[in-house]
């Protein structure tokens, strides 16, 4: 099944990431430069013309070029991250919740967070919202319903994604799966390009996969897609693992997830 392989090695998403806000940035800056040229205008002929319309206009594209430049940092790998230890069992089961509200009640969530002996260090908001990306990617491709499941392993990565960026080590497996549609060959092999999307305008930005490959990078992971059309996707992060730090210390055996409550 290597061909049903993709694991997005390759960084020139970043440069087409860069090349698209660019472009975006600068129709926002026409936005901006032009509605200045309308508000000099107006007020060389009349102190007391009316602005207001191109103030808003600028004020609207101030926020997207925020945005646009928000993206960007965070596909960055200079992006700060504001790393913590996480058990990654309770960061997931704690998603629980959230993601039941998200899903909604036509699809099953497997929760499997059971088996995790390593903790890992990576910032825990971007986990989560990387996690809530990738079920609502799987909703979306269940729109009959279906399943999603979530489990979490103490296991490395194939050794055909570790490349020598990587350290050798252990690593936390973080494995979202559904049931649902799949994707062909052709979306596999772009689904990790930046703006690359097959769902409608204004559902989907085709920046969700790029940004958590940015983010499991720059934690120095890993992270690969294996899709069958009909059958479903799966999505495995690898997250460097070690053991608890307070059992270093206490200099014991790590304990279970579990009494660590
Ligand atoms: P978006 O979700 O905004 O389209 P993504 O980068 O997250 O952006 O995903 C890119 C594309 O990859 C999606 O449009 C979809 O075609 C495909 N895809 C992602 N996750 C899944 C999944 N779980 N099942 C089927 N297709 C998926």
């Amino acid at each position: 099944s290597e061909e049903r392989l993709a694991h997005a090695q390759k960084l020139e998403a970043i440069g087409q990431l860069t090349g698209g806000i660019a472009h975006d940035f600068n129709n926002v800056l026409q936005v901006i430069s032009g509605s200045l040229s309308v508000i000099e205008r107006k007020l060389a002929q009349n102190r007391d013309a009316d602005i207001a319309p191109s103030l808003e206009a600028i004020k609207r594209a101030s926020n997207t070029a925020t945005n646009l430049v928000a993206r960007m940092l965070a596909f960055s790998r200079r992006q700060t991250l504001a790393p913590r230890e996480i058990e990654p069992d309770r960061l997931v089961a704690g998603m629980e919740e959230m993601l039941r509200r998200t899903l909604g009640p036509e699809i099953r969530l497997d929760l499997r967070p059971l088996r995790c002996r390593s903790n890992v260090t990576c910032d825990p908001s971007q986990l989560e919202s990387a996690l809530l990306n990738l079920a609502i990617n799987a909703r979306d491709a269940m729109p009959q319903g279906g399943t999603l499941r979530i489990s979490t392993a103490d296991r490395n990565p194939p050794a055909d994604i570790a490349d020598s960026d990587v350290p050798p080590g252990d690593y936390v497996e973080i494995e979202v799966e559904d049931n649902g549609a799949g994707m062909s060959r052709e979306v596999l092999d772009r689904a990790f390009e930046p703006y690359f999307t097959t769902k409608p305008v204004g559902r989907g930005t085709g920046l969700g996969l790029s940004q958590i490959y940015g983010f499991v990078r720059q934690s120095g992971g890993l992270m690969r897609i294996e899709s069958e059309p009909g059958k479903g996707t799966s999505v495995r992060i690898y997250l460097p693992g070690h053991a608890p730090t307070a059992c270093l210390q206490a200099g014991s055996a790590p304990p279970s997830a579990e009494s660590f409550d």
